[in-house]
């Protein structure tokens, strides 16, 4: 890229965007398309043929040889199944370049190896990719060329979701019929619809990809689960906002240059807390756009990573006793006239619309917490959320002082009559311009804090797909508005109806907000006396999700049936399972082949060494006091590693009986069974065999040991 970048010229040109559909569509079509993606409704096979050809063509004037629907299966990520618009050549051997609009609205891709937690078992063994017309197709472009990516929903062969999008897209649905009702009360006969808008920061960390190949527990399990600390930690504070090196800087420099080339926004960068960790926030969009962007912008960034030779790590917590990585999760809603709903506007106190939003939106919060905090649980979470780190498991809600002063004066006496002013932010220097405070001061300890006019999700994990929260968040919302809706459309006297509302689910649902500290052993104390849960984990988490609280939601709505949450539970716990499981065999190989051998081989130099300096007459006294100090870590580490293998073994033969359904172990019957036993039994082992390990490594030296330490990846990129 020249030294003169021209971003405008280079954004969105690998995006088949609505402009070039404009530009290359006849003006009927292009009108039926335009009418499809903004109102929903199908395509008549007619005029798919004239959009795939036309997005064909573009694609292979720019070099595209290949498709793919492009999907997001419950892994979490992404997945593609290339096909080349190659087709039969005629009898003088000329072959032409094809693509029709029935390979571009359906994919039957052979499926049957992705989670479906007994969904298609039950009924059939295909899965479908259907085109979502709501997000762009895109261009891929890597060693294998480029591939047109056409961005799908994938479901079963009765429709069953088998995907992040597909309940997404009911979710927004839903909102949007729920809310449009909201702003109808209000007098709003201009909406059609309400869009959940939603901008998602990506917290990430990088290591020196030499380094990382030599380390088994990253390449594995994407995180260490060996190390002891660096003389240095993040405690002086000097990485965050800290001048970006010259090798992140080039690294940032070409992954925002792919993501703007990809019409991702790439906005702000900069250095995170831990050292090697680092920032990208995107400007908001659509949620389900910003849910397609968001794994462009996770799989991006570990593309361009191997270009510098560095290895980006979206782990939640790569390194133990730094920060972890999380993934800020922004959301409002927005009418398609341009109106969010989240804006208090500068006198909340009489914006009764935005009261009301509010008031459901802590209706909602409070309501469903548990699914809330489900919504944002992984496995890598669990070293986040109920640990000693950003945010507590607890949902709870962050106004800010002024709008908790309204909601408290609305809860007190139905009224709220003033407001507490912001004021001047006063520098005391006079060329420097005072500024109005911000109202809704930050709080970094909130799960979901109101942040000016869209709450911020904190909870979701930096490698997790952010389908689930916004999910979860637009189907509580959606619920809160359908009940306030119902209440409100058949009231005689409005006014008093959305007064009395507003005050009712307030009261109500005031024991959801918190403005304090949210790290604090007293706010585990207080909100268990307020009786808000307390789900410490991702497997205490999961059966959130199929309580008849949530069954009733989600099939309300049509966003979840019994089975498809039945199904996800079931696939939430054997992803537990099988992550530990590799984490666990992950930390049994490393010992048997790596640490042990470097411990006995630095055990024999020290014995040598004890025997020479004897031999030599001399004092050998601190060699052999060290030796004797290894000698029991090692003993110590081998007890642990033991009991790791017995415990693990157990789990590997249960959960292959359980598949094969020959399973005979008296505690262990079910896969949520397995994975407590994984929580409970193989991770506590794998955490006493660590701290055996890093205790080995501050004695041994450096040249034996057997991988890069903290120090190294942490400090050295
Ligand atoms: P922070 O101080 O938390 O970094 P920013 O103002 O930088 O907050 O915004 C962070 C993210 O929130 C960005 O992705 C931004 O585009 C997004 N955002 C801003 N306004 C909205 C909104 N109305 N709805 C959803 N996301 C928003
Ligand atoms: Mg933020």
């Amino acid at each position: 890229m020249s030294e003169n970048m021209n971003v405008e010229a280079i954004f969105a040109s690998k995006v088949f965007t609505v402009g070039k559909m404009k530009e290359r569509l006849p003006k009927n079509v292009y009108k039926e398309v335009k009418q499809v993606m903004d109102r929903g409704g199908e395509l008549s096979l007619e005029t798919a043929d004239v959009v795939a050809k036309a997005m064909k063509d573009w694609a292979v004037e720019n070099g595209a040889t290949h498709y793919t629907h492009w999907f997001q299966p419950l892994t979490g990520i992404t997945a593609e199944k290339h096909d080349a618009f190659v087709t039969h050549p005629d009898a003088e051997g000329h072959m032409i370049m094809e693509f029709s609009g029935k390979e571009l609205i359906k994919g039957e891709p052979d499926a049957s190896s992705f989670p479906s937690g007994g969904l298609r078992a039950t009924f059939e063994a295909r899965g479908y990719t259907v085109w979502d017309i709501t997000s762009p197709a895109f261009l891929k472009e890597d060693a294998t060329g480029v591939i047109l990516c056409i961005p799908t929903a994938f479901c079963s062969y009765k429709g069953e979701a088998l995907d992040k999008k597909t309940p997404l897209l009911r979710s927004m649905e839903a909102i949007s019929t729920q809310a449009l009702r909201i702003v109808r009360l209000f007098g709003d006969t201009q909406a059609t619809k309400v869009v959940p808008s939603v901008g998602a920061e990506q917290e990430y960390f990088l290591v020196d990809r030499d380094k990382y190949l030599q380390r088994e527990d990253l390449i594995f399990a994407g995180r260490t689960l060996f190390g002891a600390p660096a003389p240095k930690g993040q405690e002086m504070d000097d990485h965050y906002f800290g001048t970006i090196r010259e090798r992140v800087g080039s690294y940032m420099k070409d992954l925002n240059i792919e993501l703007w080339k990809l019409g991702v926004t790439a906005k702000t960068q900069h250095n995170e807390a831990a050292p090697a960790q680092h920032e990208l926030a995107p400007i908001y969009e659509t949620a389900n756009i910003a849910v397609d962007h968001n794994q462009l912008v996770m799989e991006t960034m570990k593309k361009v990573a191997s270009r510098h030779n560095l290895h980006c790590l979206l782990h939640e917590k790569p390194f133990a006793g730094v920060n972890g990585s999380g993934k800020h999760d922004n959301w409002s809603l927005c009418t398609d006239a341009g109106v969010n709903l989240l804006d208090p506007g500068d006198t909340p106190n009489a914006n009764i619309q935005f009261l009301l939003v509010l008031a459901c939106i802590m209706k909602a919060v409070d309501t469903h917490a548990d699914l809330l905090r489900q919504s944002a649980s992984d496995v890598g979470n669990d070293h986040r959320l109920g640990a000693n780190e950003a945010p507590p498991a607890i949902i709870s809600i962050f106004l800010g002082e002024q709008l908790e002063d309204v909601v408290k004066q609305l809860v007190e006496t139905g009224e709220a009559s003033h407001l507490i002013d912001g004021g001047k932010l006063e520098t005391g220097v006079s060329t420097l311009t005072d500024l109005d405070k911000d109202a809704t001061d930050r709080n970094r300890t909130s799960p979901f804090a109101f942040t000016g006019n869209k709450f911020e999700f904190r909870s979701v994990g930096s490698s997790d797909s952010i389908g689930s929260p916004n999910t979860t968040l637009n189907a509580i919302v959606a619920e809160a508005f359908c009940e306030a809706a119902d209440v409100l459309e058949q009231a005689d006297d409005f006014d008093m109806a959305v007064h009395d509302l507003i005050k009712e689910y307030m009261t109500k649902h005031q024991r959801i907000i918190f403005n304090g500290n949210g790290y604090s052993e007293e706010w585990v104390k207080e909100a268990e006396r307020r009786g808000l849960p307390n789900l410490k984990s991702m497997v205490d988490a999961t059966s959130t999700l199929t309580t008849e609280k949530s069954i009733r939601l989600f099939e309300k709505f049509g966003i979840f049936t019994k089975a498809e949450l039945e199904s996800r539970e079931e696939i939430l716990y054997e992803t537990y399972t099988k992550t530990i499981n590799i984490e666990a065999s992950t930390m049994i190989d490393m010992m048997k082949k790596q640490i042990l051998p470097a411990v006995f081989k630095y055990t024999k130099s020290l014995a040598d060494t004890v025997i020479a300096v004897r031999e030599a007459g001399a004092d050998a006294s601190v060699q052999a006091d060290i030796l004797h100090q290894i000698s029991e870590k090692l003993a110590d580490a081998k007890g642990e590693l033991a009991a790791l293998e017995e415990k693990t073994a157990r789990g590997k033969k249960v959960f292959h009986d359980l598949q094969n359904g020959i399973n005979k172990d008296a505690q262990l019957k079910t896969q949520k069974d397995l994975a407590f036993y994984y929580k409970d039994a193989v991770h506590v082992d794998m955490d006493n065999l660590r701290v055996a390990v890093d205790a080995l490594e501050v004695l041994v030296d450096r040249d034996v040991w057997p991988m890069p330490t903290y120090a190294e990846l942490l400090f050295e990129v």
